[in-house]
């Protein structure tokens, strides 16, 4: 019955989407060569400290250099990866890839660089995660308490209580979380007091257009002052201008990420920008 209506439903297709879907076959196809073929790369993101004005640590962020298409975008082949499962051994790769080039820095500049690392579902539920990430940090020597994990809110709630579990795991071996792309979802902070989180992400859509007297920028004055009082650490991402680093400043934001400090860099540019060598 499914085959017949598929081949129906084929009729229906417009040009561009026969296109589309043919796209995305050969995009998964390639995904699966990406990691033993070398296309895969970490750059990393700085992440400011506001009250030292200091480079505090690094999110990893992936990228994929596609032979034919060159850099094709995380937003597009994440979801790829988590739909054929790809994304386990390519997310232990670059945890594994970020924390050896964190502990790597750390020690040659003799710095306590963080790392943030972005978290799947499919990762983050997987049985032995937590175990895999012990193993990790102990290979590569840093310490637990230099590791971020980004989870977004809406990975969190999939399952809350198994979410509990894990996020409470993690808390007792002293691993950082942190809750990506905070405002997008449904949670409330009062909601995710249960979960032992240290930090929430800003949404980089509330910075977007914010100015003085926005909705925005009452939700991102609201969100800061709450997350304050529950003792949470507050990072806005997505800052590319000095009018929204003075806005999260006033409201006494922790940490900043965003274009106006720095893009996501490959390691090498990272050295020579930020380490000045
Ligand atoms: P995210 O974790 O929220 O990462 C922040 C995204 O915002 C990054 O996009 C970053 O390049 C971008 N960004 C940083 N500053 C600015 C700014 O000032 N303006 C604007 N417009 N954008 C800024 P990117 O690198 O394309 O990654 C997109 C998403 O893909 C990430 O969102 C994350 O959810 C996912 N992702 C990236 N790497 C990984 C990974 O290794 N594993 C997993 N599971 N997901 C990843
Ligand atoms: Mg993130
Ligand atoms: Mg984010
Ligand atoms: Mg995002």
């Amino acid at each position: 019955q499914a085959k017949s209506k598929g081949r129906n439903a084929k009729h229906y297709f417009s040009n561009t989407k026969d296109q589309k879907t043919i796209d995305l076959i050969s995009l998964r196809e390639d995904l699966k060569l990406a990691l033993e073929r070398n296309q895969l790369e970490v750059y990393y993101q700085p992440q400011i400290d506001l009250k030292k004005d200091k480079v505090k640590g690094f999110e990893a962020l992936l990228r994929w250099h596609h032979p034919k298409k060159g850099i094709v975008s995380p937003a597009t082949f994440i979801p790829i990866a988590e739909e054929t499962g790809i994304i386990a051994p390519i997310g232990e790769w670059v945890l594994r890839e970020a924390c050896k080039q964190v502990a790597k820095w750390n020690k040659e500049y003799n710095m306590e660089y963080r790392i943030s690392v972005n978290l799947s579902l499919k990762q983050l539920y997987k049985s032995d995660f937590v175990a895999v990430v012990e193993e990790i940090l102990k290979e590569t020597q840093l310490p637990h308490s230099l590791l971020e994990l980004e989870i977004t809110e809406s990975v969190a709630m999939a399952d809350v209580n198994r979410t509990k579990l894990i996020f409470k795991r993690f808390h007792e071996i002293g691993v950082r979380l942190s809750l990506d792309d905070f405002g997008t979802g449904y949670s409330s902070l009062s909601f995710i007091q249960q979960f032992k989180i240290s930090r929430i992400k800003i949404d980089k859509s509330f910075l977007k257009e914010i100015t003085v007297d926005s909705d925005d920028y009452k939700i991102v004055s609201g969100i800061l002052s709450m997350a304050l009082q529950l003792n949470l650490l507050v990072t806005a991402e997505g800052i590319e201008t000095i009018e929204q680093l003075d806005y999260i400043r006033e409201n006494n934001c922790h940490e900043a990420q965003g274009f106006y400090f720095s893009k996501p860099m490959p390691p090498a540019e990272i050295e020579k920008k930020i380490m000045n060598i």
